[in-house]
């Protein structure tokens, strides 16, 4: 098993594709990290996995709390003496046009899904390129090479993942350390229910299109196999989101205005 003991930190443990990430990893004999803001589902997760204390730490944290995020990671080192794969997973969306849309909602977008994922990336690479291995996952999203209406900070957030793990993996190619960008479409999470309105609060309400999504374990099985093969990047989506992906790269006008009338998506 190409994942056994191997020690693995994935963010947003506590719910959706981290959790389904966990039980992937669990099964082929991972050491894990788990972390998100909520510890008692990260105990839930963790016994669910059925990881045995020794193989499983459990650190609480606020990506967005860029700070801690630095000294927790030494605690990672102090366990496990090493960190193999960094899963940058956190994320939260937001569902409001940008007229109504506040900079505080879009600062805490980004803090949470650029800002927080980096400090944990710059955190580990030290030790990675020393050891001249590791892996650094990044979940980004189908938004992160197209856009939808409401969601402007959500996509500029996945757009900046793109543009800043590009750069970092073609500085780190000739270094042993790989970076995979994952991109979702639409996959069956919370993701909807925990996307934030225009005062920053989570609108608690599903969406059609996420119910009927991915499986999330099928995506974490799907993940996992693009890390050992030491992928650049993968799409994880139905047929609608690689079309439009396809249609925004090779005719950006009718993809806009097929986005404006809503008739893609
Ligand atoms: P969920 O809402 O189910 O999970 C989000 C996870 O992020 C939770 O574990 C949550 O834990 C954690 N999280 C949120 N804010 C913070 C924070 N400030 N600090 C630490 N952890 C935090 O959604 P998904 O599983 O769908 O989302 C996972 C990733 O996948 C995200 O980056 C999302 O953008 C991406 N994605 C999802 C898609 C989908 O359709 N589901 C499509 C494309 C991308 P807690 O609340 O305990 O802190």
């Amino acid at each position: 098993m190409f994942f056994n003991g191997k020690v693995v930190w994935i963010t947003g443990a506590s719910s959706g594709i981290g959790e389904s990430l966990v039980y992937a990893f669990a099964r082929q004999g991972a050491k894990l990290v788990l972390s998100a803001r909520r510890v008692e589902e990260l105990q839930r997760v963790k016994a669910t996995a059925n990881l045995p204390d020794d193989d499983c730490l459990i650190l609480p944290l606020d990506v967005s709390d860029t700070e801690s995020v630095v000294t927790l990671s030494k605690q990672v080192y102090n366990r496990f003496g090493k960190i193999d794969i960094l899963i940058n997973n956190a994320g939260v969306s937001h569902w409001t046009k940008v007229k109504d849309l506040s900079l505080d909602v879009i600062h805490k977008i980004f803090n949470v899904n650029f800002f927080g994922g980096i400090a944990l990336t710059k955190a580990v690479l030290p030790q990675m390129l020393e050891n001249k291995s590791g892996h650094v996952v990044v979940i980004s999203s189908v938004l992160g090479k197209m856009v939808v209406q409401k969601q402007a900070a959500y996509n500029a957030s996945k757009h900046a993942l793109q543009g800043f793990y590009d750069t970092l993996r073609l500085e780190v190619a000739s270094d042993g350390v790989g970076v995979l960008l994952v991109c979702p479409g639409f996959v069956r999470t919370n993701v909807a229910k925990n996307s934030l309105n225009k005062d920053g609060v989570a609108i608690n309400q599903d969406n059609d299109k996420i119910a009927k999504g991915l499986d999330p374990d099928d995506v974490a099985e799907k993940i996992l196999k693009a890390i050992e093969k030491n992928k650049d990047e993968i799409i994880i989506a139905g047929r609608p989101e690689k079309s439009a992906i396809f249609l925004k790269r090779l005719a950006p006008s009718l993809f806009a205005s097929m986005m404006r009338k809503r008739k893609l998506l």
